[in-house]
């Protein structure tokens, strides 16, 4: 088997579609190389081997190490040096991981591997700079001394160990704080010694001489750190599967760090916060790739670089050009110049946010790099509610006192109490508490804090650090480099502009425009909100606002499924179809009576024990909802409305408490005993399985009898003003065909009786939900009355798995840490599972009523990989609450194309 693939001098063994194979990043440098981009050579071992490894206890295939040598051998011959030379120029390699999917800062690197006590001498005498070359050494003991000998920060250490040896060092020969650049060869040679005395104290062994031995250990490192936790963490919540592995990618050394004429830099193609074209990114003179994404020290813009270093600036904008060319899309690269040459490390598709996405997508179709279709993929749909994400009030900002600039990392608005230390800002989060995670620099172990946090804020650090490439990526608001704050982590206050604020402190962050604020800020709706929703003129003039709806038509262009919402008023009703919902795929009726007295009624009517005392209590119910069903047809303007039959979990509307049963005693005239009696007989141990859906009308024909008027009514008012009305009655919780035949029976019949008391006729369905496993397994029999399936994916879920809806909290984190689910399945279809009774549903619908319509309303019909699988279902449409519209249409099409 081939477990290790070249690159170098124009010709490489692999190619970028190899992504399983080689890894994205070794996938890409193959590209790179083959499309005549100045790369350093390497080679990749392939992620057979990282399953390998795992398979057969973290050992090797027994070819590996001779393909691993013709690999090196292959190096050797462009770069003119030899590995492990003690004499020449030796060869130095940098080693990194390299998965199918970039896991940012997940994995290490390890550079300038292949220096010894003799290599190092030989490095001096070719490059006739012993500060570089002694500089080179001591970063390679201290990376290789953390990432594979594994001398870290124990408990109870506040600093990293080889930190502590060198701040140590400095406050011993300077007496003072200097930058690392300031340290001479004789300092760094001393810090050599001191680091390998400190290998030696943590682990017992001898730093390790021999360069191949340092490559196997590398490689084995970059293995192992597949599994640890922050790999663990970051792809459970990208759901990136453990059995892909990681690669390992072997490159040559270049040198950013010889001098003056020397720089490492990481650059976009274009902006990646707001997607301008232009390039951007930082850079960093006399320095290692290393040190301008540790964000310690602070780079440079790389627009300064033009003035700089002019020719090879001119050259990387050649680069920038070519790549966008070739892979059409934004590429996110890092490069060395080494003595005024360009060399290219990496490219990448870049990430962004969703508003750079969205003018990215517009821009490069404009430019004829991609079509509309590629564009619609290029927005991804679980990005897509950042566009919708708040802004502050420009009220509350004009008033609100500016603390600090600091550099726009990731757009929107935040607001929320300070932590400053990742545990305590996810224990406060799971609180309920709106958090700001505030540090000096974020590194991997910060991602805890970072998922919980509103928002992330950081001292230290550019565009480019970790803090704003993982805060893009999950959307939350950042701020990196806001140098004006003063973090104190042992006292856990935070001084800025003379004030000072502790732990539990309210601050603000715009990572639009960058700005610090104090205090708690009002947020605003997005202009895509205010435009769609308010109509605002202003609003619907940006760029943004144009570029949402061309987006929002392309859909409409590509997609098979339609998108309706949940709604269950007129004015949710006018949102959703503001943004494009073609219909109403829920109205529950039961959510109508939370509102003022009407839940008075409502309990009168549960309360009631005679047939008498129910019907009385109906009367008052039906004129309420005869006055929303008109509102919402009127609404919709001829657009089909699902409106469901009364589904209420009793529990939810009685008066548990004394007071609120004394309460309703006194208005509706009930003897408070008697209330309190028929709390207790209407008590049910599991109400969700109880006397709910269509049981209640069913024990309660008169209740159906009652919806079914004022949905009738309703229609008819509304289509005698000449507004076309479109209802579909559902029947919610069947399992059995006699239950629907029993429910619809009434239903027909009142639309009857309607029609010939108003002298008008309309078209109307009676449906059912699908949302017990029986109902889906003997859907034939159903589909005989029904005219249309609604999914409740809720309830479908909540009994096919048997776990409790309302109750599964308690142990979700632990199933999807021990990876029982990979996601919570009341958010995302168990496709698996639950849709196989989808599956069968559809078939057997189908068999009975082949035009059958079918559609989906529980909340997974706004989740885009839910609504992905539906579309493979067939369904017709999926129906999800307002504001996930766009979400929606977005993966509707993106499932189609
Ligand atoms: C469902 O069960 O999926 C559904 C839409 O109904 P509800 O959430 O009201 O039970
Ligand atoms: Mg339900």
């Amino acid at each position: 088997t081939k477990y290790v693939y070249t690159w170098g001098n124009g010709k490489a063994d692999g190619n970028g579609s190899m992504k399983a194979l080689l890894g994205g990043k070794g996938a890409n440098l193959a590209e790179m190389t083959k499309i005549g981009l100045p790369v350093p050579p390497g080679f990749t071992v392939t992620t057979e081997v990282c399953t390998y490894f795992y398979a057969n206890k973290k050992t090797y295939p027994s070819s590996l190490q001779a393909q691993m040598e013709a690999g090196v051998k292959n190096m050797e011959k462009i770069m003119g040096c030899k590995f492990g030379d003690a004499k020449g120029m030796p060869l130095l390699v940098a080693v990194r991981s390299g998965a199918r999917d970039s896991m940012p800062g997940m994995m290490d690197t390890i550079l300038n591997l292949g220096l010894n006590d003799q290599t190092v001498l030989s490095l001096v005498a070719a490059t006739q700079n012993e500060r570089f070359a002694w500089d080179c050494y001591r970063r390679f003991i201290q990376m290789y001394g953390d990432v594979v000998l594994g001398v870290q920060k124990s408990e109870g250490e506040d600093h990293e160990p080889f930190e502590v040896v060198i701040e140590g060092y400095k406050h011993e020969k300077y007496h003072k704080d200097i930058v690392d650049s300031d340290l001479t060869a004789d300092d760094q040679k001393e810090l050599v010694k001191r680091f390998k005395a400190l290998v030696k104290e943590r682990t017992g062994k001898g730093f390790p001489n021999d360069p191949w031995e340092q490559l196997r250990g590398a490689a084995g490192a970059v293995f192992s750190s597949w599994m640890n936790d922050r790999a663990i963490v970051y792809r459970r919540k990208y759901n990136i599967p453990a059995e892909w592995g990681t690669a390992v990618n072997v490159q040559a050394m270049v040198y950013g760090n010889t001098g003056e004429t020397s720089g490492s830099g990481v650059a976009f193609t274009r902006n990646p916060a707001n997607g301008v074209n232009e390039f951007y990114g930082e850079f960093l003179v006399n320095a290692q790739g290393e040190d301008v994404v540790a964000g310690v020290r602070t780079p440079e813009p790389v627009a300064l670089m033009k003035k700089a270093m002019p020719k090879p600036f001119a050259e990387l904008m050649k680069v920038r050009q070519i790549l966008e060319k070739h892979f059409k899309d934004v590429q996110d690269v890092e490069f060395t110049v080494q003595e005024g040459k360009l060399f290219m490390l990496q490219t990448r598709n870049g990430k962004r946010t969703a508003a750079a996405a969205l003018k990215f997508s517009m821009d490069m179709v404009k430019e004829g790099l991609i079509d509309w279709k590629t564009a619609v993929l290029r927005n991804p749909a679980d990005q897509l509610d950042q566009l919708l994400a708040p802004i502050f009030d420009l009220a509350e900002v004009k008033k609100a006192k500016e603390l600090a600039k600091g550099l726009p990392a990731g757009p929107g608005a935040a607001s929320g109490k300070i932590y400053l230390n990742a545990d305590r800002a996810a224990a406060a989060a799971e609180k309920g508490e709106k958090v700001l995670l505030v540090r000096n620099e974020t590194s991997p172990e910060d991602l805890r804090g970072m998922i919980a946090a509103e928002g992330i804020l950081t001292a230290k650090g550019g565009v480019s650090s970790h803090a704003a490439l993982v805060a893009r990526q999950m959307g939350k608001v950042c701020i990196c480099g806001a140098a004006a704050i003063e973090i104190d982590y042992d006292k856990k206050t935070v001084k800025v502009a003379g004030e000072t604020f502790k732990e539990g402190d309210y601050l603000s962050i715009d990572g639009t425009s960058g700005t610090v604020y104090g205090g708690e800020l009002k947020t605003a709706p997005s202009e895509i909100i205010t435009g769609i929703v308010d109509g605002d003129k202003a609003a619907k003039k940006t760029e943004k606002f144009k570029s949402f709806l061309k987006l929002m038509e392309w859909c409409e262009q590509a997609t098979k499924m339609s998108v309706r919402t949940n709604a269950d008023t007129p004015e949710q009703t006018r949102i959703a179809v503001a943004f494009g919902a073609v219909g109403i795929g829920l109205t529950r009726t039961e959510h109508m009576f939370f509102e003022g007295d009407r839940i008075d009624a409502m309990r009168e009517m549960i309360l009631a024990t005679t047939l008498e005392a129910r019907k009385a209590a109906l009367a008052k119910l039906l004129p309420y909802q005869r006055e929303d069903f008109t509102g919402i047809f009127k609404t919709l303007k001829g657009l089909p409305a699902t409106i469901r039959l009364l589904d209420p979990p009793l529990h939810e509307f009685l008066p548990h408490t004394k007071e609120q049963q004394l309460d309703l005693s006194k208005k509706i005239g009930v003897p408070v005993e008697k209330i309190i009696q028929r709390v207790h007989d209407l008590h049910e141990f599991n109400p969700m399985l109880g006397h709910r859906g269509c049981r209640l009308g069913i024990a309660y024909p008169e209740i159906t009898e009652m919806q079914a008027r004022a949905i009738f009514e309703a229609a008819a008012d509304v289509a005698k003003k000449k507004i076309a009305v479109k209802p579909e009655v559902m029947i919610p919780l069947v399992g059995f065909g006699k239950e629907f035949e029993l429910q619809a029976a009434i239903v027909h019949a009142v639309a009857k009786e309607v029609m010939a008391e108003k002298k008008i006729t309309f078209e109307y369905q009676v449906g059912t939900m699908i949302e017990v496993p029986r109902g889906a397994l003997t859907a034939d029999e159903i589909a005989k009355g029904a005219e249309f399936f609604s999914f409740g994916t809720n309830d479908l879920t909540q009994t096919a798995l048997g776990i409790s809806r309302d109750d599964m909290g308690a142990f979700l984190m632990p199933y999807i840490e021990s990876e029982v689910f990979s996601k919570n399945p009341f958010a995302t279809l168990d496709a698996t599972g639950v849709g196989q009774l989808m599956q069968t549903a559809v078939t057997k619908g189908r068999s009975t009523r082949p035009n059958i319509k079918l559609g989906i309303c529980g909340e997974h019909g706004g989740d885009p990989d839910s609504v992905k699988f539906c579309h493979t279902l067939g369904l017709n449409y999926v129906s999800c609450s307002p504001y996930r519209v766009p979400v929606a249409r977005l993966a509707a099409a993106q499932a189609a194309i």
